[in-house]
């Protein structure tokens, strides 16, 4: 049997790179892509490792163009895409008053537009062959809010909109797509943003991790990459197939409240 193909967008960093590397595992074809200089090292490395074809692309998901371009040029490669998971996704942490126009535009941007524009893409191809799975890397702001992220929460409950108007249109075809709500996972955007949380709650690092990120949680704990990649790889998998337009969160209880 042919390899399945699985295009993950963000995946050269974080909660990205440990899904396609799961995926690599399970013998996918993987499309990365991301905005890191060693995307086509990881793309080459990792597909030695496991055996399969990979490639790489830069494309920008700002960009309705690019993310076109990718995909056309994946399906060339590969065939058609059966699992598509957006997880590119960026961060900005700042009171409204004091929030800038091209963050707020650049995060909707990146997270829900994008979305938009790689599910129109693939979806034929999806169609055509009666099997898809869109896997949406939300996030518990998703579900609830936290104060100063005014466009990430508004961008992460958007995903989850599209998530649940997909599943209806794909049910027919065959297509699931799914949302994954994950807590706090330690990766370069959360780093960053303990930095910027201990400045504008005027506390320390260590308060930042105990007192906002963990303490509505009942499992105080961070979230692995690797927990949401093993979960993201059983919603791609023939026994998910009536697992559709769930949100299903990852979080430690912390929008259990
Ligand atoms: P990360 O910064 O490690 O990775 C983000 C990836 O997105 C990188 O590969 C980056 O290059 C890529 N990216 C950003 N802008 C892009 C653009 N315009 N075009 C192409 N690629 C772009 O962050 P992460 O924590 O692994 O985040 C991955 C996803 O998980 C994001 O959508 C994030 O919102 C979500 N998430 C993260 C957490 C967390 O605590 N880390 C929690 C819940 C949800």
């Amino acid at each position: 049997m042919e390899n399945k193909t699985a295009l993950i967008t963000g995946s050269t960093s974080g909660i990205g790179l440990a899904i396609a590397k799961r995926f690599a595992r399970g013998g996918y074809n993987i499309i990365f892509n991301g905005l890191e200089k060693e995307g086509p090292a990881l793309a080459k490395e990792i597909g030695e490792q496991h055996q399969v074809k990979t490639f790489f692309s830069p494309a920008n998901m700002l960009k309705g163009e690019e993310i076109r371009k990718l995909i056309s040029e994946g399906e060339k490669k590969f065939g058609t895409i059966e699992v598509l998971v957006n997880n590119a996704g960026i961060q900005h942490v700042a009171p409204i008053e004091e929030f800038p126009e091209e963050k707020w535009n650049d995060i909707i941007g990146t997270i829900l537009t994008a979305a938009f524009h790689t599910s129109k893409a693939v979806w034929k191809g999806m169609k055509e062959k009666k099997f898809g799975r869109i896997i949406n890397i939300a996030s518990a702001h998703g579900l609830i809010a936290s104060e100063f992220k005014s466009a990430y929460v508004s961008a992460k409950h958007g995903l989850v909109g599209l998530t649940k108007s997909l599943a209806l249109e794909g049910g027919k075809y065959g297509i699931t797509v799914n949302a994954i709500c994950p807590g706090y996972v330690i990766t370069p955007l959360v780093q960053k943003q303990i930095e910027e949380l201990s400045k504008l709650h005027g506390i320390s690092k260590n308060e930042v991790v105990e007192k906002v990120m963990l303490s509505e949680q009942a499992v105080k704990e961070f979230t692995t990459t690797e927990a949401i990649a093993e979960l993201a790889f059983y919603l791609a998998s023939e026994n998910s197939k009536l697992i559709t337009g769930a949100s299903i969160t990852i979080d430690g209880g912390w929008t259990a409240h």
